[in-house]
């Protein structure tokens, strides 16, 4: 049976390509037998083998990546049925937490993260001769990054690595372009496969580089494949009001096409596993599901019920089945699919910076694939249970994973392989870099990466980083797990991550009466959100999730129904890494410090109790929401960001699902991210300094608190400051101090070989500020004797030459000592009476007689004759003219 599918009509082909292409491209569409029989052809073609030089032939292994776990397990499970070999052995599968493969395996389906870590840890790839990258057109992430490794080590330390990627529907030009091209990774990369690579070569006698390899040869091959036409029929346009449920939508088409006379089975798509028990539910209820064998399909079920989904019966079937379905697997003999139109599809929500796995409606492309299962086998029909106008509102396709999810978790798995430069890692589709630099930085708030302290921004990841990658969940909640570890809180903190992955599990805008009624149940003060969401939780589960009871208090039942499994995920994946998931009752103080380590880029401190307004750290700022039940807390982390319009274009950014934190946890479990500034200011109404010690959590301002004494050196330099802008005056510090300062300045310039130090605004600056040490107040420097210590700058001997040569008083001939004025900018100058002069015959000159003094001449009552630096020639010109003048006005003078 298996050789007459359609995969087998290019068989030829495939392995003559495989034979000198290291790179294939391979589209055929759905059922063609992509899957199943590539993998086999690899082996039965000896593809899989690598020789080794003479004789020494390995038998090597294929890996299949696979972007779904329950495809993984029966596609494994079928090729070793077709092969007729137990499944783990010859055949195998690894998933996350289940690994059913052997030494022999030569077949191995994998999914997820489980091959990229294995790339980290060797990047020889030992023992692997050929990757298949399946449902490429799905683009999930992992299959992204994978292939963007399997290249590189291709190119590097694997160049005889057989490299395939395989969809039905392929956008073939772009990737072909990319399959082309050579790798331009970080130079790190390189490093580090250079390194493995030399290893290799050791003992090879070409002694080339394993970095050079020749340009990649990339082959494209299609098959057509088989295909019967379908109808497609569409649901009237209703509002969403008259709608009755999705599952009862569906029951009644498929008891319309059984009524009218329609052959075979029915495959129905609906978007997650309590959605499929209702839709069988609904079918069951119909008479005209007598005699069909009704089976559901979904990743919850356990191996066996997933098996009877896709085994062959006598009777009809009716297969109801998650997006699983659509491309990934085939179920022979469908006639009728009838689609939801939804599907759980995962997607980053920036409220919550997590991702979320919310029911969405699927795109046109992936409701053609779905189409398509009804025409495999004869004519088929298929129901879509949505209007044709909405189908033309939907997106052609799905964006890839690479551009709608948060990049957190991959950020860190490229970081534990060494990937430095994230933005020149081979990125099929580069990110961006706002988003790769944001989950970067919100890898170092959750402790998993470092920055480094180079000048290129780059971080690696640390011990934390490394723990928290053995989660299947984004860091976040692997963060929190971790901690809800070590605070014996497992159990509930799975309980949060559940409440915050779902949909909002209490309405918004409740009317007042619910509003009461909820508050008397649930409470209206908390120390946490977190807190009445549980309670609310507990009581819709009391309630048995009933509608009406729910409602009475404002709780989303469906929302609140939706906890339950995904509270028993996060429970399973804990414990599978060791935690103790026991419940337990914890305080409320534990929990919160649980949530604050979960939620520490979402610190928020209010501005004031009075108003809303918060400021966060990072510098963002928000408004708590009004029905946050945590009002009286200065500090807050909150597990919520919504930006919400307001009129007239603004955005109001609302903080919710807050918790309730306290400093000394912030100081206590982020030591590294405390900043400590001590501000020193002068109150000038006080005349004194005071200082207090400002604390910052990753920039967000904490408290303020005083420092006595302030500290002395700022304090010293604080006061002389005021003094030296003269706002304070000190009461020794006089015009002669000052004289005594510029005559020490002038004189380092008239007579520089004496190279006196002067007293410069600096020197003046730590001169006032030595005066001002150990004091805090104006009252205690006022009265300081401050004249000695200023002429303490210059040694006895350099004080002396200052005396000699810039003196205070001049000695004149007669015996008169005039006081010189010195200034920064003038001559120095004195001043004296004509009468003071007599005998004095020449300029009187100072600095080693480099300088002569300008000498103010008066009259005897002291008015200016002449300003001369020229005493000879005054005497000689000048006096004569004018002394009988002068005798007769002051006639009781002496005049020479
Ligand atoms: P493709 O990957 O091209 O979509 P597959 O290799 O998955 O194709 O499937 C090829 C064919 O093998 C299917 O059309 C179906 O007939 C058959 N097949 C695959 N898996 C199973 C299974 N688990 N049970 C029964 N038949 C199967
Ligand atoms: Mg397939």
């Amino acid at each position: 049976m298996a050789d007459r599918l359609p995969i087998y009509e290019i068989e030829e082909d495939l392995v003559a390509r495989l034979r000198d292409h290291g790179r294939l491209i391979l589209s055929a569409p759905t059922g063609s037998g992509k899957s199943t029989q590539v993998p086999q052809i690899l082996l039965k073609h000896g593809l899989l083998e690598s020789s080794r030089g003479q004789g020494d032939v390995r038998a090597g292994q294929v890996v299949v990546l696979q972007p779904r776990r329950l495809a993984t397990r029966l596609l494994a499970a079928r090729v070793a049925e077709e092969l007729g070999v137990p499944l783990g052995r010859a055949v195998g599968y690894q998933i996350r937490f289940e690994n059913v493969t052997s030494r022999d395996t030569r077949i191995r389906f994998v999914t997820e993260g489980v091959l990229l870590r294995q790339m980290i840890e060797n990047a020889d790839l030992p023992g692997i001769a050929a990757l298949v990258f399946d449902e490429f057109h799905e683009r999930h992430l992992y299959g992204d990054i994978t292939l963007a490794r399997a290249l590189d080590i291709q190119e590097t330390t694997r160049p005889d690595l057989k490299i395939i990627v395989m969809s039905a529907t392929i956008e073939a030009e772009g990737l072909k372009r990319y399959l082309a091209s050579h790798g331009t990774s970080s130079s790190r990369v390189a490093e580090t496969l250079g390194e493995t690579g030399l290893q290799n070569s050791q003992g090879e006698s070409n002694g080339q580089s394993p970095l050079k390899s020749a340009a990649p040869k990339v082959s494209f091959l299609e098959s057509s494949g088989r295909t019967y036409p379908v109808d497609v029929h569409y649901a009237a346009a209703a509002s969403y009001e008259q709608r009755s449920p999705v599952w009862e939508q569906a029951a009644e088409a498929f008891a319309h096409f059984v009524q009218t006379g329609g052959q075979g089975d029915v495959l129905v798509f609906m978007p997650g596993a309590y959605e499929i028990s209702q839709t069988l539910e609904a079918i069951r209820a119909r008479k005209e599901s007598k005699g069909f064998r009704l089976l559901p399909l979904h990743g919850e079920l356990n191996p066996k019920d997933q098996d009877a989904a896709v085994a062959r019966y006598e009777q009809r079937k009716v297969v109801v089945a998650t997006n699983v379905a659509e491309t990934s697997l085939t179920i022979d003999g469908i006639r009728l699919v009838i689609d939801s139109g939804l599907a759980r599809i995962p997607r980053f929500d920036p409220y919550r910076g997590i991702n979320t796995l919310l029911i969405e409606k699927i795109s046109q492309a992936s409701a053609d694939q779905r189409t398509g299962r009804a025409g495999r086998t004869a004519p088929g029909e298929c129901c879509r249970l949505w209007s044709e106008l909405e189908h033309r509102d939907r997106p052609a396709q799905e964006k890839p994973e690479v551009q709608r999810l948060d990049l957190a978790e991959v950020v860190l798995t490229l970081k534990a392989a060494g990937i430095e430069d994230l933005n020149s890692f081979r990125w099929l589709e580069h990110p961006g870099n706002q988003r790769l630099a944001s989950a970067e930085d919100l890898l170092v708030d959750l402790g998993a990466l470092v920055k480094s302290e180079e000048q290129q921004p780059a971080s690696t990841i640390t011990e934390l980083g490394r723990r928290m990658l053995a989660f299947p969940l984004h860091p976040r909640y692997a963060r929190m797990l971790l901690a809800a570890e070590e605070l014996g809180c497992v159990q509930a903190a799975c309980l949060i991550a559940a409440l915050t992955q779902g949909r909002d599990l209490l309405v918004r805008k409740v009317d007042s009466h619910s509003k009461d009624k909820r508050e008397d149940t649930l409470g209206d003060k908390a120390a946490s959100d977190f807190l009445i969401l549980m309670r609310a939780w507990n009581f819709a589960a009391q309630q048995n999730f009933q509608l009406e009871a729910c409602k009475q208090l404002g709780i989303h039942a469906t929302a609140a129904r939706q906890v339950g499994p995904l509270l028993q995920q996060f429970l399973r994946i804990a414990e599978r890494e060791g935690l103790d998931v026991t419940p337990r009752d914890v305080p409320d103080e534990v929990l919160q410090k649980c949530l604050l380590i979960g939620f520490s880029d979402r610190v928020a401190r209010r501005l004031d109790l009075g108003t809303l307004r918060c400021e966060l750290v990072h510098g963002r700022r928000g408004d708590l929401a009004r029905e946050s039940a945590v009002r009286h807390s200065p500090l807050i982390a909150v597990a919520e960001i919504r930006e919400v319009g307001r009129h007239g274009g603004e955005t109001n950014t609302i903080l919710s699902l807050a918790t309730e934190v306290r400093q000394a946890w912030l100081e206590e479990l982020f030591p590294q991210d405390i900043g400590r500034t001590v501000e020193v200011y002068f109150d000038a109404q006080a005349r004194r300094v005071y200082a207090k010690e400002l604390r910052q959590f990753r920039g967000l301002q904490l408290d303020a608190k005083g420092v006595e004494p302030p500290p002395l050196d700022q304090s010293a330099a604080l006061l002389a400051e005021e003094i030296i802008a003269g706002r304070l005056e000190l009461n020794d510090w006089d015009h002669g101090i000052e004289q005594w300062i510029t005559r020490l300045n002038c004189l380092t310039k008239w007579c520089p070989e004496f190279e006196l130090p002067p007293i410069d605004a600096e020197a003046r600056r730590s001169l006032i500020g030595e005066f001002c040490h150990g004091a805090f107040t104006y009252k205690e420097i006022k009265d300081r004797p401050v004249k000695q210590a200023v002429k303490e700058w210059l040694n006895p001997r350099q004080r002396q030459m200052v005396d000699d040569h810039a003196p205070e008083r001049l000695k004149l001939s007669n015996g008169k000592t005039p006081k010189v004025i010195y200034s920064a900018s003038e001559p120095p100058h004195t001043s004296l009476r004509i009468q003071e002069l007599y005998e004095v015959t020449e300029t009187p000159k100072i600095a080693r007689g480099r300088v002569p003094v300008l000498l103010h001449i008066l009259t005897p009552n002291m008015r200016p004759v002449q300003i001369t630096q020229d005493l000879a020639g005054f005497w000689r010109e000048h006096y004569p003219r004018v002394k009988s003048e002068m005798q007769r006005k002051y006639p009781k003078h002496e005049w020479r």
